[in-house]
């Protein structure tokens, strides 16, 4: 499939600019890979922007859970991390600007007053806005100046027309300004407010293209006018619909595991977290599994949904499982060494090189392969006595006897092994199941193994003899 799209003439500058108010939860986190990678398709470049100015709910750990986040995930930024509470001053400067500009203006309404004016608009059936009262026009006098009172600062919203833009996502949206009343961008206190920064920020970036969650669109058209009233540059804006649970709800912690370091903890590689997130809301014919490189040199937002993506755990383990069995061997034994560990297991009690080949098929996640890897890594557990009742009869125990005895005297490969098994089943007139599961329960514990031979194979020579020996 080709790309309709060309380059834009000027270099691609896109951002993520999440709030650090939680851990990056999962439409956080596809929000930044589109903003990533719409610009690393381009050339262009990646800005993380840290949008902390809401001192209540910002906290440190929350930063840092956004930096590991990203880092896991490969989201290196280009530039950043930036981080609104060091620009302050830069706002500051642009409303004093635009004070003396015009473009906004001191209103010293008070709250209450406010409130009755949105009351008053609400009872006439209109939308709840301010009213204008302290808006400077040609010729119009102001009230008196009520004393002891800070006052905010209002932009002078555009009366009349419309604000318009073609989202990259969504196709063309048009709010009437009269739907907008001039927006307030500096408390009494002086301090900037959201959209104001995000304005500013996108400016003095140079932001060419905004990608971000479909929740942003009703500031889109405030965030336009204000660049407009400041002779900025308007970027394209691309309005990502939202990750539904399984259960078509907004996606919750009802729904599992929500922060994107949690996949990381249940055992899900990077690639394929990128991957299926990728496919969440973006898609490229049929294909479902593409290398980092390939979303980079495929990815356009045209391909970009207009409706809510479903979040879906068994696909996402389907797509996991491709990235386990397709990973290197050597790198599965470093992602699961810790995780063997954390079991009380032991690297060194096998060949994990060998143990990762056999079982990375069989696993939907490091977590699943560590699990398994157990067997080889940890302690013997002795099958149940219910185990040894239904399989280690009288005639499967002189079979392994049998088995033993030559075993001892075997090259210890799997094919060996496999034609002594053989041998042994001929000798004894038995069906593979017949010796493979009592041999399973005798060197294993349990009836359930990748092939015995193989198994066999790792567990080692001494080992199996010992345990043979034990029945
Ligand atoms: N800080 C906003 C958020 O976390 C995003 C702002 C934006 O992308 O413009 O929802």
């Amino acid at each position: 499939m080709t790309s309709a799209m060309t380059a834009p003439s000027t270099p691609v500058r896109t951002r993520f600019a999440p709030s650090p108010t939680g851990f990056l939860h999962l439409g956080g986190a596809r929000t930044a890979l589109f903003a990533w990678a719409y610009a690393r398709h381009f050339g262009g470049t990646f800005i993380l922007r840290i949008e902390d100015t809401d001192l209540e709910r910002s906290t440190p750990e929350a930063v840092q859970a956004i930096l590991d986040g990203m880092q896991w995930l490969g989201l290196t930024p280009d530039e950043g991390p930036f981080y609104q509470m060091q620009h302050m001053d830069r706002y500051r400067e642009v409303i004093a600007s635009m004070l003396a500009a015009g473009t906004a203006y001191h209103c010293y309404s008070s709250t209450e007053e406010v409130d009755a004016m949105r009351e008053l608009a609400r009872a006439k059936g209109e939308k709840p806005r301010y009213d204008g009262t302290w808006r400077p026009e040609p010729g119009k006098t102001l009230p008196a100046l009520p004393a002891g009172r800070l006052p905010v600062v209002r932009f002078k919203s555009p009366q009349g027309g419309a604000t318009a833009w073609v989202d990259l996502v969504k196709g063309p949206i048009s709010f009437d300004n009269s739907e907008l009343d001039d927006l307030v961008i500096a408390r009494p206190d002086g301090t900037p407010t959201y959209n104001f920064c995000v304005v500013v920020d996108d400016w003095d970036m140079r932001i060419t293209h905004v990608l971000r969650g479909d929740d942003h669109v009703n500031n889109t058209p405030r965030q336009i006018t204000i660049l407009r009233a400041l002779g900025a540059p308007v970027p394209e804006y691309g309005h990502v619909p939202m990750i539904l649970g399984p259960d078509g709800e907004k996606l919750s912690k009802r729904h599992g595991a929500v922060s994107v370091m949690e996949y990381d903890r249940d055992g899900y590689l990077p690639e394929a977290m990128i991957n299926y997130l990728a496919r969440l809301g973006w898609s490229h014919g049929d294909d479902e599994l593409f290398s980092r490189e390939q979303l980079v040199s495929w990815f356009d937002p045209q391909h970009l949904s207009k409706s809510a993506a479903q979040w879906d755990p068994k696909k996402l383990n389907w797509v996991s499982a491709h990235y386990i069995k397709h990973s290197d061997d050597a790198h599965l034994v470093k992602a699961i060494t810790a995780r063997i560990e954390a079991r009380g297991g032991d690297t060194q009690r096998a060949d994990m090189i060998q143990v990762v080949k056999l079982l990375k098929d069989r696993s939907e996640t490091l977590e699943q392969l560590a699990d398994g890897a157990m067997m080889f890594c940890g302690d013997f557990t002795q099958p149940s006595q219910e185990l040894i009742n239904q399989h280690l009869t009288e005639t499967a125990r002189n079979a392994l006897r049998d088995f033993a005895v030559h075993a001892a005297q075997t090259p210890w490969t799997r094919e060996a092994i496999s034609a002594l098994i053989k041998t042994i089943l001929a000798n004894h007139t038995l069906k593979m199941p017949q010796l493979a599961i009592p041999l399973r329960v005798a060197v294993a514990g349990t009836t359930q193994t990748p092939a015995i031979d193989a198994v066999l194979e790792i567990l080692g020579q001494k080992t199996v003899l010992a345990r043979l020996a034990d029945i």
